[in-house]
């Protein structure tokens, strides 16, 4: 019979699972708490769970911690972790610690999709590698559940308070395993992140933003944006191909019609891109949305061909956006010391 990951299945499964096997309903509570809040490493630590017990469950689930191959630490208290999966393929995910004046001690863990991604930004190392697969809800589950286990060994008291799904891959290509682990990771009895803390961010997928108002009203959404018309976007995120802009802004209205939430609108701005036109073609296009731009200074990737905006240019842009009258934010930047941008810990890896 073929076992199942035990980190990807809700406490209703894992209780559904004890029932079929002839054990009381509450084994399954307590199970899901060891995995899913207590973030433990392996059956042995569930102390509560008869050795008996145990031998029962391993024959229909599996419990395999992601193998950490890699770890990056920067100045600023973020954390880049590359776990290798259970069949030798490898993802990265990313904390970041803020400023506990700044942020009220914010710990919120980016979270990767997919190994590698079918979108291909030309500016993202990920979307260069090209697709592998998707990852289970308990790979997705597991990068948070590992990271919190590692962290926890140095400070017991350790816990997330964000999650967002930015990683490598996009979430909405991968979105059935994406939502279920949503949905554990919000549980009461899990990490208990609040639904509005976390964030999914799209490349563009437009049926799935209206997949997820009507799954999850409570749930953020960021878009990457990133140009403002669709020549410009065509040439960096063949996405846009599928999805042009007018379907994707049609959808990020409904979005807001239907959850009243406002949205992110990501704009990576590249040196000498930051002129009157192009702020002024942004405030066009996203005049009727609800929500505000988030300009981030590109973290510049082997072979992209694209440089680093300089301080001035970004906060200039900025503020050409806010009188142009769309709120703006600039991205704080973490981990500028280390390999921080999504894919780029993988392929010094493969480099290697
Ligand atoms: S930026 Fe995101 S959607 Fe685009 S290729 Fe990279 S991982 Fe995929």
């Amino acid at each position: 019979m073929e076992r199942s990951d035990i980190r990807g299945l809700t406490e209703t499964e894992l209780e559904e699972l004890c029932r079929s096997l002839g054990k009381p309903a509450f084994r399954g509570r307590q199970i899901f708490d060891w995995v899913q809040n207590k973030a433990v490493g392996g059956w042995r630590e569930m102390r509560n769970i008869s050795a008996e017990d145990q031998k029962t469950f391993q024959e229909r689930l599996f419990f395999q911690p992601l193998a950490l191959k890699k770890e990056q630490r920067s100045q600023d208290g973020t954390r880049k972790y590359l776990f290798q999966l259970p069949d030798g393929e490898a993802v990265e995910c990313v904390l970041m610690n803020y400023d506990r004046r700044k942020h009220r001690d914010r710990r919120t863990v980016c979270l990767s999709t997919q190994v590698g991604c079918p979108v291909g930004c030309v500016f993202c190392a990920t979307g260069q590698e090209g697709f592998t697969r998707n990852l289970t809800v308990g790979e997705i589950l597991g990068q948070a559940l590992d990271i919190c286990r590692l962290l926890r060994a140095e400070d017991p008291e350790f816990s997330l308070t964000n999650v967002v799904f930015m990683g490598m891959g996009e979430p909405f290509l991968n979105y059935d395993q994406v939502i279920k682990a949503i949905r554990i990771l919000n549980h009461e009895r899990g990490q208990k992140i609040g639904m509005r803390r976390i964030t999914v961010s799209t490349s563009g997928i437009a049926p799935r933003i209206l997949d997820l108002a009507r799954d999850n009203d409570q749930v953020g959404l960021a878009v990457s944006l990133h140009a403002a018309s669709d020549e410009e976007r065509d040439a960096l995120m063949p996405v846009n191909r599928r999805y042009p802009l007018e379907e994707l802004m049609r959808a990020c209205q409904e979005y807001t019609a239907l959850t009243r939430r406002r949205i992110t609108f990501e704009v990576a701005l590249t040196a000498g891109q930051g002129s009157k036109e192009t702020a002024r073609r942004l405030a066009l296009l996203l005049r009727e949305q609800l929500g505000h731009v988030n300009l981030i200074p590109i973290n510049p990737v082997a072979g992209s061909g694209l440089k680093r905006p300089l301080t001035e240019e970004v906060a200039e842009f900025a503020s050409l956006l806010t009188q142009a009258g769309i709120p703006v934010s600039i991205r704080e930047e973490k981990g500028t010391d280390i390999d921080a941008a999504c894919g780029q810990l993988r392929q010094r890896r493969e480099e290697s």
